[in-house]
């Protein structure tokens, strides 16, 4: 018996007792799945913004805003949906496995179009420190990396920092989370993202100021180019 069905009939039996479940609908896991199933790779509904990504659903929440080349989410996002349960156990429930499969299915979705060959560096919203402490892991930075990995570029989790710490927003209205998050990012490699083209990824789009925010500084990047990757966005 090769070493490698020695693993897998180990893991199996593991499984009996302990099974991976889906970190979107609960089904267990069969080998083959990380993270998510099949079905739910299927079924959860997708934005198709990688087939116009200049002129996507996404890109239009930033017209008028920031200037963006692309800009794309995989699912499209609604309160008390598979899509929420996903992104709540991605952020806070340590699912890692399960974001890094769906930005490898991101990308993957991007290799349909060769448009995204010419991204140079992927770089996840950063979290601030402090945040960082508490939950051990940035959920941007997980997707970030099965982006970069699919699209074989390098990932730069420290291009950017986050230098204010600001709590939960979520009883804000839109004004006013717009105002409190300026200034809320600096570039740190500015060097290396000269004559580049980033593609800034985060778990979530709902208003677009965190994107916004992050992007703003980097605009003061010689030659740069701006192109925004998530998981989900919630289009009006
Ligand atoms: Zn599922």
């Amino acid at each position: 018996m090769r070493l490698e069905n020695i693993s897998n009939s180990l893991k199996d039996t593991i499984n009996i007792f302990y099974p991976d479940l889906c970190a979107a609908c609960d089904a267990i896991l069969v080998r083959g799945e990380t993270g998510i199933c099949a079905a739910c790779v299927l079924e959860l509904p997708r934005t198709f913004d990688e087939t116009n990504p200049t002129d996507s659903r996404t890109a239009k929440i930033f017209a008028g805003r920031i200037p963006v080349k692309y800009a794309c989410a995989l699912f499209a996002f609604q309160k008390q949906s598979k899509v929420q349960e996903l992104l709540h156990r991605i952020k806070y429930e340590s699912r890692r496995e399960a974001g890094e499969t769906c930005g490898a299915l991101m990308a993957e979705t991007f290799n349909v179009n060769s448009r995204f060959n010419e991204i140079d560096l992927v770089i996840p919203v950063p979290l601030h420190p402090k945040k960082l402490a508490k939950r051990g892991y940035n959920q941007a930075e997980v997707v970030a990396r099965g982006v970069g990995e699919q699209l074989n570029k390098p990932v730069l989790p420290k291009a950017l920092e986050r230098v204010h710490y600001n709590d939960s927003q979520t009883t804000k209205g839109r004004m006013s989370r717009m105002e409190s998050v300026e200034g809320l990012f600096r570039v740190r490699l500015a060097d290396q993202l000269k004559n580049k083209h980033v593609l800034i990824v985060d778990d979530v789009i709902t208003t677009g100021a965190t994107i916004e925010s992050c992007i703003q500084p980097l605009l003061a990047v010689p030659g740069i180019t701006v192109s925004i990757a998530a998981l989900a966005a919630a289009h009006q």
